[in-house]
């Protein structure tokens, strides 16, 4: 496997991908119905066909019964708690293990020539990043995660969401659940342009961006507010017609799928001369750049708002001469 057939590799030793990244070709105009049916493919494997699997295997044997849901008990969210914490030690330690901790692959297809255990620095907990994400995952992200999935189970169990089923209104559902990434997506655009405000930038959403070379252990290495803010999105089960499942999904979605994107390989090695892409250097230029691709492309806001990069010199000068404009006006507005 030579990942120069794919790449670059500069002095210091940082790898990226020869190609740029291309948008989905979704919310473009005029409409391109044969690049979508070519797209289609990527946006379900690997990993939206991934997520609906866990979520189809969680709701089929892993959850309470509805008679158990219907009332609010430590003993069952517990268990909600422990199962989801099982999910993503499996899923993110998998890969931890894989390309941080085994190095199975060395530094073929990493973007950063750095390993993130070699980062010490004062800004995590005990000084070491893979620590500090760990306990920041564990002790803050997933009981979050588990009260936002223990409340929409316990609404839906006594009746006061709109319960659909399969059998009544299949169309529907599977036109939600195909939808359910993109809809993900908006959500956590809109609340990450808010957390890059500068003063809830630094109260909240600089706890996640400390770790500038990420790994998977820092795909939910945030402040507990934003947790609060990340999760909500799974409300929109209550309010819209919708199944337990699809809830689930959503949170798959938002929980293991917060892996995608901080992966730091561009592409898995799954065979001798076999590679999977990761899907994941949108938002690594965003954790090395902080503001560009506020969404990973799926979305076209960034591309609407000129925040789009995709990983060409072309866009780090557009992004540069932005940077450039915007301290232009804030030192004009300072003299004023
Ligand atoms: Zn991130
Ligand atoms: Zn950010």
């Amino acid at each position: 496997m030579n990942d120069l057939l794919y790449g670059t590799r500069n002095k210091r030793g940082d790898w990226k991908p020869k190609d740029a990244m291309r948008p989905a070709p979704v919310f473009v105009w005029p409409p391109r119905p044969l690049a979508i049916l070519q797209w289609l493919p990527h946006y379900l494997l690997p990993w939206n066909a991934l997520f609906f699997g866990l979520a189809l295997l969680i709701w089929s044997f892993l959850t309470p019964s509805i008679e158990t849901l219907r009332t609010l008990a430590p003993g069952w969210i517990l268990y909600l708690l422990v199962r989801n914490s099982a999910v993503v030690l499996l899923v993110y330690g998998a890969l931890e293990l894989r390309l941080y901790v085994r190095r199975a692959q060395g530094n073929q297809f990493k973007y950063n020539a750095k390993w993130p255990t070699d980062n010490r620095s004062d800004v995590f907990w005990f000084k070491h990043q893979n620590i500090d994400n760990v306990i920041r995952t564990f002790a803050v992200g997933l009981p979050i995660w588990t009260a936002y999935e223990a409340f929409v189970l316990w609404v839906f169990a006594n009746g006061w969401a709109h319960w659909v089923s399969f059998a009544d209104h299949p169309i529907w559902l599977a036109c939600l659940a195909f939808f359910l990434p993109m809809i993900h997506e908006l959500h956590f655009y809109c609340i990450h342009r808010l957390i890059h405000w500068p003063p809830l930038y630094r109260a909240v959403h600089s706890v996640h961006h400390n770790s500038a070379n990420p790994s998977p252990w820092s795909s939910l290495s945030m402040h507990p507010v934003e947790h609060l803010l990340y999760w909500s999105g799974t409300l929109l089960h209550l309010v819209i017609p919708s199944h337990p499942l699809l809830a689930i999904y959503h949170l798959q979605i938002s929980g293991v799928g917060a892996v995608v994107g901080h992966i730091g390989f561009d592409r898995i090695a799954v065979g001798k001369d076999t590679t999977l892409d990761a899907h994941t250097y949108a938002h690594y230029l965003h954790h090395k750049y902080f503001e560009v691709n506020y969404a990973d492309g799926l979305m076209p806001f960034d591309r609407l708002f000129g925040t789009w990069h995709d990983g060409t010199e072309a866009a780090d000068d557009r992004m540069n001469a932005r940077l450039k404009a915007r301290a232009r006006r804030l030192t004009a507005r300072a003299k004023a």
